[in-house]
């Protein structure tokens, strides 16, 4: 396959150049190669194919770092749990208040029926759960045992 330079215009005969002139990559004789500053194609890592997986490699070894402090945040399994005695705390805490099953239902926008089960230990809060009962009743749910 004959080619011709892209600068000069002659036939390429012996070895085709590229170079980089202002940022531009050119096909040129050897003559004109002098001109510019020699390019070196990338090495088939290129964004446009849709399985190149170099990229996301990349990207994930950076995710890590980023998503950890955040996580912590969210991650109260580590140090903390959730109260055996959760049920009667609920229930305590409750009838402290003088409040029924379906007014502390009202108040929470739960059904009464979901706080019986909590007393009743038949279901377990999750933290959101315990966020709400720490709202309403000021009890605390979940107890840290970074302690022990
Ligand atoms: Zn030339």
């Amino acid at each position: 396959m004959s080619s011709f330079c892209e600068l000069c215009g002659r036939k390429v005969i012996d070895e085709k150049k590229t170079v980089l002139i202002d940022g531009i990559a050119f096909n040129v004789c050897k003559g004109c190669s002098k001109r510019g500053k020699p390019y070196t194609p990338p090495v088939s890592v290129t964004n446009t194919k849709p399985t190149s997986t170099p990229s996301k490699i990349a990207a994930r070894t950076i995710a890590p770092t980023k998503s950890t402090s955040p996580m912590r945040k969210i991650d109260m399994t580590d140090n903390t749990i959730l109260n055996p005695e959760y049920a009667k705390l609920i229930r305590e805490a409750r009838m402290k208040k003088g409040l029924t099953h379906e007014q502390l239902g009202a108040q929470m926008n739960e059904k009464a029926g979901l706080l019986r089960r909590f007393e009743t230990g038949a279901l377990k809060p999750d933290e959101l759960f315990a966020k709400k009962f720490q709202r309403f009743l000021g009890i605390h749910l979940y107890v840290s045992i970074q302690e022990d």
